[in-house]
């Protein structure tokens, strides 16, 4: 089988796969940013990665972009904060140009559809804008592409979040370094989690607000937002499969 990533191809083979716009370009867009004491700093690039790739071996349309690795920074309320030792993260504008310029460069190539895949919640408006500005100067130039954005978590429906979740769900926000993302760690990749070193805690609770500068105050010490105790591989198995049967039911054909 032909490698799904764009990295691995040599120019010739490349363009012969993509210059007639029959690909779509999929996009892993993470940060590098803490999860706790038992997460790895790349957690939110290593899951759209994993994703991607299943994705477009589930489909033959679809070849993986090198991921974007560093994120729009986090916030306390759904990433604990900038501040933590490790989290390494840029400006929205910085995100946002740095993007334009990587999916102008696929779609010069004359790939016509990229769909980035969103594995950090702070990037959503960055990318959006990012798409909004660079399909908009194509259009004016007469030329027809399209990018999907999409985050990961809102392709689990409503059944699978009770079935995770029977105690009750506190949203995807507080989900940082919680049973949803230690789930799918431990199904990709059991050796980088180290659940030894989990700390339990009830879910972080804010203010209605933000304050600038944030407060540390606020965040649990461990880092995590809500506990990972629950997390299983088997959970993190159910939820990859149920995320990638999703995609494919949306993104598995093309036009
Ligand atoms: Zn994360
Ligand atoms: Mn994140």
């Amino acid at each position: 089988m032909n490698s799904v990533f764009v990295e691995d191809m040599d120019w010739v083979n490349y363009r012969e796969r993509t210059y007639d716009g029959s690909q779509r370009i999929i996009i892993p867009v993470g940060a590098i940013e803490q999860h706790g004491h038992h997460l790895p700093l790349n957690t939110d690039v290593v899951i759209p990665c994993h994703l991607a790739k299943a994705l477009a071996e589930e489909t033959d349309n679809l070849l993986v972009a090198p991921a974007i690795n560093y994120g729009y920074k986090s916030q306390v309320q759904s990433g604990g904060g900038n501040f933590f030792p490790g989290t390494t993260c840029v400006s929205g504008s910085v995100l946002e140009n740095y993007l334009y310029d990587v999916m102008d460069a696929y779609l010069r190539h004359g790939n016509r559809e990229l769909i980035l895949l969103n594995g950090h919640f702070e990037n959503a408006a960055f990318l959006a804008e990012a798409a909004d500005r660079l399909t908009e100067a194509y259009s004016q130039r007469g030329v027809r592409v399209r990018v999907y954005l999409l985050s990961y978590w809102d392709f689990l429906d409503e059944a699978l979040i009770s079935e995770l979740f029977p105690d009750g769900f506190a949203g995807w926000q507080l989900e940082h370094g919680g049973v949803l993302e230690t789930s799918i760690m431990l199904h990709i990749d059991t050796a980088r989690v180290k659940m030894q070193r989990a700390v339990d805690s009830e879910p972080a609770s804010f203010p209605p607000y933000n304050v600038f500068p944030p407060d540390p105050d606020w965040v649990p010490a461990s880092g995590t937002l809500s506990s990972p105790i629950a997390a299983s591989a088997e959970k993190g198995a159910l939820i990859v499969d149920h995320c990638v049967a999703n995609m494919v039911s949306h993104f598995g054909y093309f036009r």
